[in-house]
C-alpha cells in the first residue's frame, strides 16, 4: 500500500489517499474513479508523497580526510559505472521500464531519476541503486 497526497485542481483541496501501488493510482484516475472529497471534481493531481514516508534521509558528518576517502571511493565507483554502463540521462526511468518489461538484453544503464520515480520503479519490482554522483568538473 502507498499513500499519496492528492490535490484537487478545481478547489485546491488537499487530501491523502491509499493505493495498492503507483499504477493503481493511474488506473483509477483513468477510469475516473477518483473524486475530490471536497467538491467531487475528478481533476486530481498526485503531489508529493506523504511527509512521514519521505523523512528518512540520513545525514553523515565526516571530517576532511574521511571525506576525501569517501569521494575517492565514489569516483572509483563512478568510473566503473561509466565504463560498464550506458548513460541514458533523463530517460533513465523509461529505459529501466523497457528493459524490465520487454526483457531487453542490453547493457546496464545509468542516468537521472528523482526519489518519487525510484520509488515507483521499486513498486514495479525494478531494482535500482542510488549513489552519490560528482560532476566531472569537480574532479
Ligand atoms: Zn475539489
Amino acid at each position: 500500500m502507498i499513500k499519496y497526497n492528492l490535490t484537487c485542481k478545481s478547489c485546491k483541496h488537499c487530501f491523502d489517499s491509499w493505493f495498492n501501488n503507483s499504477k493503481d493510482f493511474e488506473r483509477l484516475k483513468k477510469i475516473k474513479f477518483l473524486n475530490c472529497i471536497n467538491c467531487n471534481s475528478k481533476n486530481l493531481e498526485k503531489s508529493i508523497m506523504s511527509p512521514n514516508l519521505t523523512k528518512t534521509k540520513k545525514k553523515v558528518i565526516l571530517n576532511s580526510s574521511a571525506q576525501k576517502k569517501v569521494r575517492k571511493k565514489i569516483l572509483a565507483y563512478q568510473k566503473f559505472i561509466k565504463e560498464n554502463c550506458e548513460y541514458v540521462g533523463e530517460n533513465f526511468v523509461s529505459e529501466a521500464r523497457s528493459i524490465h518489461y520487454e526483457n531487453k538484453k542490453s547493457k546496464p544503464i545509468y542516468g537521472k531519476a528523482n526519489k518519487d520515480e525510484i520509488r515507483e520503479l521499486e513498486e514495479e519490482g525494478i531494482q535500482t541503486n542510488t549513489i552519490p554522483w560528482f560532476d566531472n568538473k569537480e574532479n
